[in-house]
């Protein structure tokens, strides 16, 4: 195993993170997952993931630093995947008073299989911890048009996010996170996948990107393409044997930027006709739209006060350098 995390590491010749993207994922087997032992976390990988969370935290710039893409918007979206989550594997319309081998069959075939699957679950939120690592404040556009190194290494494509996912991994395989590791995967089958759901849920999180966008929709396509939207019943639920296309993955990483951004409708709409997240949709939509309301009244206002307030910082920045190229020549 330690030879494939050199490798995953070290990275192909010519690959970046973004090709290791996949449109399908197969999901465990019912008697397959049943099979797998439930494990309790040591109090050893406690400690390491702690420590690990407190490094990464050390990689979010501070909030007057980076208004938007700090530690506390991390936690936000740490806390909104971790519910989504468990809204997924506890979802209403299944009834509990079965064997208990029945319902854990129901609850498997109405979610995907994602309830059988504790890698997702831990993926989606380890992913939703790392998606900003070392965020500028800039937007994928702004680091292009710079030309930043970062924007050379990741041939100016979905920049931000490659580079969280290689600088998170690159954490996550020091020996001080050993146990943790072993913990999150214990042979190489569950490595590759626990990476690949990784990389695809933060890469999700460009939204800007054109082709992201049109591969989004494509796993969209592939996971509802027998069903016109209108006509899926989110109480139907026979997709025994259907892989679990990547937009439904997508869904608890990528929905707090849309919310915060407006292009909340078409998603919370996926959201709802996947029906994975049972009553998720109906919250999220009232919070977008309590937040648009918010936008309406007090927007221009705060709009104004974030433009006056920049041109006063760069006006003294300006006043600043001024003064002491002043004072070198008078030197
Ligand atoms: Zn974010």
């Amino acid at each position: 195993m330690a030879e494939l995390e050199e490798a995953i590491l070290e990275g192909k010749e010519n690959q970046d993170v973004l090709d290791e993207m996949c449109e399908i994922l197969h999901m465990p087997d019912f008697q397959q997952a049943q099979q797998s032992p439930s494990s309790k976390i040591s109090p050893v990988v406690k400690a390491q993931l702690r420590a690990f969370v407190d490094r990464i935290s050390l990689l979010y710039e501070s909030l007057d630093k980076i208004p938007f893409h700090n530690f506390e918007h991390v936690s936000h979206v740490v806390m909104s995947a971790s519910k989504l989550t468990n809204r997924i594997v506890n979802p209403n319309g299944i009834d509990y008073k079965q064997n208990s081998t029945n319902v854990a069959l129901q609850i498997h075939n109405s979610t995907y299989g994602i309830s059988s699957d504790p890698l997702l679950q831990s993926a989606i939120v380890f992913s939703a911890l790392i998606h900003d690592c070392k965020h500028t404040g800039l937007t994928n556009a702004e680091l292009i048009a710079l030309g930043t190194p970062e924007a050379i290494k990741y041939h100016n494509k979905t920049v931000a996010e490659q580079n969280s996912v290689d600088l998170a991994w690159k954490i996550l395989m020091e020996s001080k996170y050993k146990d943790l590791r072993a913990c999150i995967y214990s042979n190489e089958k569950e490595l590759v996948h626990f990476r690949k759901l990784m990389v695809n849920a933060v890469m999700a999180t460009d939204i800007a990107d054109k082709d992201l966008k049109a591969y989004r929709e494509n796993c969209w396509e592939l996971a509802f393409k027998d069903k016109a939207e209108k006509d899926i019943d989110p109480m139907d639920r026979d997709r025994k044997n259907q892989p679990l296309s990547l937009s439904t993955l997508h869904k608890p990483v990528m929905l707090h930027t849309q919310c915060n951004t407006g292009q909340h409708t078409r998603n919370l709409m996926g959201l709802y006709m996947c029906g994975v997240f049972g009553v998720s949709y109906h919250e999220y939509l009232n919070y977008a739209k309590e937040n648009r309301k918010e936008w309406e009244m007090k927007g221009q206002a705060i709009v104004a006060k974030m433009k006056s307030d920049c041109d006063a910082k760069y006006a003294k920045q300006l006043a600043l350098k001024m003064n002491e190229q002043l004072d070198a020549i008078e030197e």
